[in-house]
């Protein structure tokens, strides 16, 4: 017998992993354990990312049923979990989808010690991602940390080898794997148990609308045109579903090729940031460039709050921030501009910013979120150098011109009800910023500490 492990990747069909447990044999048995650890931290008991997961693991386990079989749902700490599993279905081999986030690599390493106690195998195999990051490299070697050329090399080497998908060429990198031709090994249960429900773990449901797994096709054809203009529903949605695998990133980079080369672009970002994380795991905890981490953060607490709670007097950074509390979700120009504003303006360092959505994005992902704010910060790779300072009120002028995304979220704006003036204006705040940016810069330079 083999146990599947998944992760994010909730879904059957072209799941890698899934599938080279099936072909090893069978009968395999799927398992998806709900992670004490990461739940207990969660601010809320009503998340919608729990609700997300929940739902989709239990549709999942209806999937499986329809083949004969069940997945096997757990609530729990992962390393004490597997133990009882390894004792229970003293399984040949185990499989799994390659997590490349800090503490599941950690996780992932105890995990894998105590099944190799019985010398069982824990095979893992590149799903979440298009390219991991030892396949794009520099041609002396060694990681991008440029986005242009990652991308170049990025497109090159998906063109390199071809194969057919459907009678059509496709890349071979974006071929399906054809999991479901082999649901005949799926480990057949008679009496499947029950899925774990959210109250089991202490949690509740909330009414934050959750996206669709398919995007309308007019968002796709228009997506390079109407992607920067927040008032609109120009974009795939796709975040919270590439985040936890509800649907298949090759499905998804195939959809793009077809549709719009721009969006394409986009899941390229996505691979990048995560090849960064790969190649720097410091990224998560210090500035990608140490310099960085000289800068002397006023981080004003009162000023954070007010951020968070989109009373900057700023209307697009307000509107945002609203959005974000309300739906868990922020339009990603408007991300840019939060976050700059957050790191220049108000000089507040960018890790407050980065667990401030790790805790409210639906989307949240360590990778892209890091990578996000360390481009605002310009701590990061391939940053925005750190002269040039998101100016908020041209960036209103051209992505909402008419206010309707900030009417939507902030109704009382152009009333009496809201602030006069930002806490922070942009003339004041751009020459603090660079001032304090140029300080710190050059007195990290003169003692040697990397730009
Ligand atoms: C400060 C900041 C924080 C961010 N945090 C996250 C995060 O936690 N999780 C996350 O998935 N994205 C993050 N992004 C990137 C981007 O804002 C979101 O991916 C996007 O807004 C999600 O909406 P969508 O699915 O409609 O995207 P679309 O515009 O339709 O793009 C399709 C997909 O491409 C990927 N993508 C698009 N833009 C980027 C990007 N700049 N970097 C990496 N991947 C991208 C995403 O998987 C996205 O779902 C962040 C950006 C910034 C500036």
């Amino acid at each position: 017998m083999t146990l599947f492990w998944h992760r994010r990747d909730l879904r059957i069909s072209d799941n890698a992993g899934l599938y080279y447990a099936l072909k090893q044999g069978g009968p395999v048995q799927p398992v998806f354990i709900f992670d004490a650890a990461i739940l207990g931290k969660l601010p809320s008991r009503a998340d919608a990312r729990v609700e997300f997961i929940q739902r989709n693991v239990a549709e999942l386990d209806a999937a499986y049923r329809t083949h004969g079989s069940c997945l096997l749902t757990y609530y729990g700490d992962p390393v004490a979990i597997w133990k009882s599993l390894r004792d229970e279905f003293r399984p040949t081999a185990v499989f799994t989808n390659r997590d490349y986030e800090p503490y599941a690599r950690t996780r992932d390493d105890a995990v894998r010690e105590i099944l190799e106690e019985q010398d069982i195998p824990l095979h893992d195999h590149k799903d979440h991602v298009i390219f991991e990051s030892d396949e794009i490299q520099k041609k002396a070697g060694g990681p991008y940390t440029v986005y242009t050329p990652y991308m170049r090399t990025w497109r090159s080497t998906l063109d390199a080898r071809l194969s057919t998908h459907d009678g059509k060429p496709v890349s071979f990198y974006l071929k399906p794997y054809p999991t479901e031709s082999y649901a005949g090994r799926l480990r057949q249960v008679a009496d499947p148990p029950p899925v774990v429900r959210l109250e089991d773990m202490g949690f509740e449901a909330t009414d934050v609308p959750l996206p669709p797994p398919a995007a309308p096709l007019p968002v796709l054809e228009q997506y390079d045109r109407q992607r920067d203009y927040p008032a609109t529903e120009g974009t795939t949605r796709w975040g919270v579903h590439l985040r936890h695998g509800t649907v298949s990133v090759r499905e998804k980079a195939r959809r793009a090729l077809a549709t719009n080369a721009t969006l394409l672009n986009e899941l390229i970002w996505r691979d990048f940031y995560s090849n960064i994380l790969q190649s720097f795991p410091h990224v998560a905890h210090r500035s990608y460039r140490p310099a960085y981490d000289t800068i002397p953060w006023i981080n004003d607490e009162q000023q954070f709050e007010r951020w968070c709670a989109g009373e900057t007097g700023v209307p697009i950074v307000d509107a945002g921030m609203r959005q974000l509390n309300a739906t868990g979700f922020m339009h990603n120009r408007v991300r840019m501009i939060v976050a700059s504003y957050l790191t220049k303006h108000l000089l507040i360092d960018w890790r407050w910013g980065e667990s401030y959505f790790a805790d409210k994005l639906l989307d949240y992902e360590l990778a892209s979120n890091n990578g996000g704010w360390q481009w605002a910060a310009g701590s990061g790779v391939d940053a925005q150098p750190y002269f040039r300072i998101f100016n908020f009120e041209s960036q209103q002028r051209k992505f909402d011109p008419e206010y309707r995304y900030v009417r939507r979220w902030v109704p009382e704006y152009g009333t009496s009800g809201y602030p006069d003036k930002p806490l922070v204006e942009h003339k004041f705040g751009r020459d603090r910023a660079l001032a304090t940016y140029k300080t710190a810069l050059v007195a990290a330079r003169a003692g040697s500490v990397a730009l």
